[in-house]
């Protein structure tokens, strides 16, 4: 079977090759996930729409008190942009830690959140820090969703054939808040997460914590708040709080990873994963 390509170069251009498109047919980016899959034959394809190569799917800007990342901004671009430090350095983390570089030169944000995997980095702090999706149809609309309503579970996502992701928008952090994000897995250069922590906090110039938010991803099929370890953690400094959060972490994972194979793994690794994390803020 012969594949059409269609390389759109503008909004306008992605607007009609959506309308050609079939349910047999794939939005391609970095093609990291999508050409391994047809490669082993586990996905077919009568036509690919490339999308690394439209302008404003690529962006990393600042507008209207939002920062927007295309969907086909890659992990090394995320990773290194001077707009996503501070409340929204764990996105910049997260991007810093996918694969080896040549994977993060290739793979980009949409890829990793229309393969809604359990262990997509970049997907926990997004759920974190409330982000949502711009996503252009064939008829020329655009829809804006919350995350949390996108990324179904494992491969499943709310998308439609005839659709394609075309931005992320993030709310500017509160005042006072810095993020970060760790992981951790089995071997370094190319990890597949099997812990991704990310917190946002608000550290007082007393060293105290006033403000938290947490999120646990790989150990569920959707990133989940640890909203116990949120309260637990005001009043407290970040350092002072690691062996509590360490243990609610630990007991999270036995109780939503009672099957897998590598739980004891991640419950042995639970406090070092928040120790990491939380060092950061002292
Ligand atoms: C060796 C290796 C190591 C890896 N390590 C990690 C890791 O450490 N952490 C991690 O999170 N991931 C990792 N990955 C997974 C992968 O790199 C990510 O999922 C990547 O972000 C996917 O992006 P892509 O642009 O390559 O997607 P593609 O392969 O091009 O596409 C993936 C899927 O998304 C769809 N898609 C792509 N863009 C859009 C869009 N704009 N709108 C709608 N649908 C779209 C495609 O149709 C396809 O179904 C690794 C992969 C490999 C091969």
């Amino acid at each position: 079977m012969s594949v059409k390509c269609y390389a759109p170069k503008n909004m306008e251009e992605l607007f009609s090759e959506l309308a050609k498109m079939t349910p047999e047919s794939k939005i391609i980016a970095g093609g990291t996930d999508l050409n391994i899959r047809m490669r082993m034959g586990l996905t077919k394809a009568d036509a690919l729409l490339f999308v690394g190569g439209i302008n404003e799917m690529r962006q990393i800007v600042e507008k209207d008190g939002k920062v927007e990342i295309g969907a086909a901004a890659t992990m090394s671009e995320i990773a290194k942009s001077p707009l996503l430090q501070g409340g929204l350095a764990a996105i910049a983390d997260a991007a810093g830690d996918v694969g080896s570089a040549q994977i993060r030169n290739n793979a980009t944000i949409g890829g990793s959140v229309a393969n809604a995997s359990p262990a997509g980095d970049i997907i926990v702090p997004l759920f974190l820090l409330k982000a949502e999706a711009v996503i252009a149809n064939s008829k020329g609309e655009l829809r804006c969703l919350p995350i949390s309503e996108v990324v179904l579970g494992p491969s499943k996502n709310c998308l439609s054939y005839d659709e394609a992701i075309v931005k992320f928008v993030l709310p500017l952090a509160l005042p006072g808040r810095s993020s970060a994000f760790v992981k951790l897995g089995f071997r370094k250069a190319v990890t597949i997460a099997r812990i991704g922590l990310t917190v946002s906090l608000n550290v007082g110039a007393d060293g105290l914590i006033k403000e938290a938010e947490m999120m646990v991803g790989a150990i569920s099929l959707v990133p989940l708040r640890m909203e116990a370890a949120e309260q637990y953690m005001l009043g407290k400094r970040p350092d002072e709080a690691v062996e509590t959060v360490g243990r609610m972490l630990s007991d999270l994972i036995m109780e939503k990873t009672p099957e897998e194979f590598d739980r004891d793994y991640k419950v042995g690794a639970a406090r070092g994963a928040v120790d990491d994390l939380l060092k950061r803020f002292c």
